[in-house]
């Protein structure tokens, strides 16, 4: 059996603290620790500013797990999903969503999902396993490589909106983003970092609390309990209420505005009752709407409402002074838009 430790579990501490142990130098620890974050490299051999010795020590007591790139489909409009799979063979995916001006990675943080959106395929898979630090990181890492090579400039955004649910696997994801951030890591801004949740509202205030750095997205899709409930059936257990004080504590501490994720559907909340709640859900704290579009998973019971709906939205939240964004769809033709990863492949 492979006893060998994921050496990337350990924090730079550890690793200074291994190389004493092993009556070497502290600062050897740092000499790995950037050959494993910032430069991201793939086996201890690679450690060329390392002895032989060292090296081969390292690879008795340790392992780099890293992610590979299983399969890449390319959209029409550039979009770019990858499956990636992890070093237990289970897979999940990754996109590279580019416009003019930038490259925006969508991640995955855990395996499948717990939550039960109806509406999205990533639900169906249920939720295998958390992803760990690294194999978020090296997702960034990937799709970052992707950027360079095809848009020539480094990735500009990430979203925390592939598979899983980023609120339920709280402390890895913080790791990762931790380490994209750090100089030691990948020294992006935590400001272009969104982190999408379907709402866990003891977990926005940890995040407060935890005076994170990057941006809250809330999947809301409807700001009537019964209506949500019907949809994301995880809102009898944090209904509206619990969910909006925990965005009043937030916005508290960080000053930083929500954005609210909405689909609307044909017959599910396209109705004036279901913008009036809107309306009044976004007047508790400053926030801005994104209406996405709806990306069918099958030909079920969801239908994108119709352009009347969408107007009427938008008008209405117009009026009321509150920012509202369409989001066209990208990558449809490979199942990479929103709520459609569920490794079809
Ligand atoms: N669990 C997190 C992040 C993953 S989902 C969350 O719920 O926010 C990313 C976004 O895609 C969410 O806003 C989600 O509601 C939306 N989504 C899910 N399925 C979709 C679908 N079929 N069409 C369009 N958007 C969808």
């Amino acid at each position: 059996m492979n006893k060998k430790k994921d050496i990337r579990a350990l924090s730079k501490e550890e690793l200074r603290n291994f190389f004493i142990g092993n009556n070497d130098k502290a600062f050897r620890g740092n000499q790995v620790y950037e050959w494993l974050w910032h430069k991201a490299a793939h086996s201890f051999e690679d450690m060329t500013n390392l002895s032989k010795e060292t090296r081969e020590m390292l690879d008795e007591n340790f392992v780099i797990n890293h992610v590979q790139v299983d399969a890449m489909q390319r959209s029409s409009d550039g979009t770019i999903k990858n499956a990636i799979k992890l070093h237990d063979g289970l897979i999940v995916e990754s996109v590279l969503i580019p416009t003019e001006t930038r490259t925006t990675a969508c991640v995955s943080s855990q395996v499948g999902c717990s939550l039960d959106c109806k509406f999205c395929a990533t639900a169906r898979l249920k939720r295998m396993r958390n992803l760990n630090p690294d194999e978020i990181y090296d997702q960034v890492v990937a799709i970052d490589k992707q950027s360079r090579l095809y848009h020539n400039h480094k990735l500009s955004n990430i979203v925390f909106m592939g598979m899983g649910e980023p609120l339920m696997n709280y402390n890895n994801v913080l790791k990762a983003i931790e380490k994209i951030t750090s100089p030691e890591g990948l020294g992006m801004a935590a400001r272009r970092i969104t982190v999408s949740t379907s709402g866990v509202p003891r977990m926005i205030r940890k995040l407060a609390d935890d005076e994170v750095r990057f941006n809250l997205a809330v999947s809301l899709h409807s700001a009537i309990d019964e209506v949500r409930t019907s949809i994301m059936p995880f809102n009898t257990r944090f209904p509206l209420k619990d969910l909006r004080e925990s965005l009043e504590y937030w916005y508290e501490k960080t000053k930083r505005k929500i954005t609210y994720e909405y689909v609307v559907w044909n017959g599910i909340n396209d109705r004036k009752e279901d913008i009036d709640a809107l309306v009044s859900f976004c007047k508790y704290l400053p926030c801005k709407v994104n209406l996405i579009e709806y990306n069918p998973i099958d030909d079920g019971e969801f239908q994108q409402a119709s352009a009347r709906a969408l107007n009427n939205y938008i008008s209405n939240l117009e009026m009321h002074d509150i920012v509202v964004n369409v989001r066209r769809s990208r990558g449809k033709d490979i199942d990479a838009a929103c709520g459609q990863l569920a490794n079809k492949s």
